[in-house]
């Protein structure tokens, strides 16, 4: 029977060895319930890194975990540490991320890294391979693995290639400085079906290869020489059965049973019931803009003295890449910022921001996401952006309101949020303002049409949309051939 195989950088499990006995944990992120119906209940296998490199692998364990790995139906792409070093924090992190999202100056042209993304690929490959038979289906994911594509389909050409792009696609004038412009392409073209979040990236992605390639472009299709290769845009959506249903349960709990986080919360409602509060959430990444969204709130602090005491920025900045050194200058100006804006305005009884740079468990989000009457998400550039279709996931009375990024994937879904240009810290100045003071009849509207939308496109919706357009491109294509 033909199955399904998945591929991405991480596999969806948690491996830890402890008094020598391992174990693997199945974890819970977004792309992992998405996938759960391809991976799980067809004949599925999901290929990628375990999370432990060679070097940290002891020979003896080597077996156990094997056998872990496959019993999670996963298979691992064994990668040593300066793999990860040239392939993921170096041209994963230091090139494509920061060019892809249009931080020309950070991306890194480094020969050492691209050979290293070479020879990592390529050992996705082999494992691929050594996985796959004629009429299987692999779905790709993300910018770790472009070249991917290309090299299963030189060595079996009769499987069905998938391959999904989590982050934007950048503008072909962007694109086209990479060195290897062309090898990436062709990586690519190597699937039948190549899915973005949005119309805007599938737009860049096709100007891209007639420009830099050659090859014809119509609106969704590229044709090569020997095939036709399928280009559409597939927004992704959240689990949202499970962020309402976790937010009604918040909204029902007894006193005993709330978390710490909530009780404080609550408690802050109650001592100082007219302030409002705002909330961020994000790793701490340049392309989320936090610190343009601090300095908009300190200036709207400035512009609006009335709201002093009536109003909390409630900051979640989860630690990431904090080897690459732009982020932890970031870290520094944020830590700064912060420290700033607290001193000039804090009163006996208020601090402006609370913050907190740390990872939170499931439930405290939650608690933060039904406790805040706004959301401030203002990224530079973002694919599309999960938090803030969470935010309004969870708000099951229909009150709160979203000030959402024009820049972020997740705004061409999303209409009915109050759009700002995040470089625009007198809009967003105002645009708080005007959350603080929407009445709660223009609120609930608002929150009702784009729940209704993420409820029918949830992340179940994304992954099925997607696998049936592949089977039905190879369908087309068997029968052109
Ligand atoms: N998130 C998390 N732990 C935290 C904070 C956030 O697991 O402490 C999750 C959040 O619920 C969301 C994801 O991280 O699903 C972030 O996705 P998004 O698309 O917003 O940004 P990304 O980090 O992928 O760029």
């Amino acid at each position: 029977m033909p199955k399904t195989i998945i591929v991405s950088n991480r596999l969806p499990l948690q491996l830890s060895i402890e008094n020598d006995q391992v174990h693997a944990e199945p974890s819970v992120g977004g792309l992992a319930t998405g996938l759960k119906s391809v991976h799980r209940d067809s004949n599925g296998l999901w290929i990628g890194w375990t999370g432990l490199t060679a070097e940290e692998i002891d020979v003896q364990h080597e077996d156990a975990i094997k056998k872990e790995v496959q019993d999670q139906q996963c298979a691992g792409v064994r990668l040593t540490e300066s793999d990860m070093e040239g392939y993921y924090y170096g041209f994963s992190n230091r090139t494509i991320w920061p060019l892809f999202h249009y931080f020309m100056e950070y991306a890194e042209f480094e020969d050492d890294f691209w050979e290293s993304y070479k020879t990592v690929n390529e050992k996705f490959a082999k494992v691929v391979l050594e996985n796959a038979e004629d009429g299987d289906t692999i779905w790709v994911h993300d910018y770790q693995l472009m070249l991917l594509p290309g090299l299963i389909r030189a060595q079996r050409p009769e499987v069905s290639i998938g391959f999904f792009l989590h982050i934007p696609f950048p503008s072909y004038e962007v694109f086209r400085t990479i060195p290897w412009r062309e090898e990436i392409l062709k990586g690519l073209l190597g699937a039948d079906l190549l899915g973005f979040h949005t119309y805007d990236y599938e737009r860049h992605f096709l100007s891209s290869v007639s420009r830099i390639l050659g090859f014809p472009a119509s609106f969704n299709s590229i044709s090569l020489t020997d095939r036709v290769v399928t280009v559409d845009s597939f927004p992704m959506g959240i689990d949202y059965e499970k962020f309402s249903a976790f937010a009604k349960a918040n909204h029902e709990q007894t006193d005993t049973a709330q978390s710490e986080l909530q009780r404080r919360l609550q408690h802050h409602q109650e001592e100082t019931p007219d302030a409002k509060l705002i909330l961020s959430i994000d790793r701490l990444d340049y392309t989320k803009g936090i610190a343009n969204r601090i300095r908009a709130y300190e200036h709207f602090l400035e512009k609006y003295p009335q709201y002093s005491e009536k109003v909390r920025l409630i900051m979640l900045a989860v630690p990431s890449r904090s080897n690459v050194p732009q982020y932890q200058l970031l870290k520094k100006e944020i830590d700064e910022l912060v420290g700033r804006i607290n001193g000039r305005f804090a009163t006996v009884s208020w601090t402006p921001i609370w913050y907190f740079y740390r990872s939170m468990p499931f439930q405290n989000l939650i608690d933060l996401y039904t406790s805040s009457d706004v959301a401030l998400i203002t990224p530079i550039r973002d694919g599309m952006n999960l938090v803030a279709k969470e935010y309004v996931a969870t708000r099951t009375d229909r009150t709160g309101v979203l000030i959402l990024s024009e820049m972020a994937g997740a705004a061409k879904e999303m209409n009915e949020a109050l759009l700002i240009n995040p470089n625009s810290l007198d809009l967003i100045a105002d645009a708080i303002k005007k959350a603080l003071e929407m009445p709660e009849r223009d609120q609930k509207k608002r929150n009702k049409y784009m729940q209704s939308r993420l409820k029918r496109y949830n992340v179940e919706k994304w992954a099925t949309d997607f696998m049936n357009r592949l089977q039905a491109v190879r369908v087309d294509d068997e029968y052109v051939r």
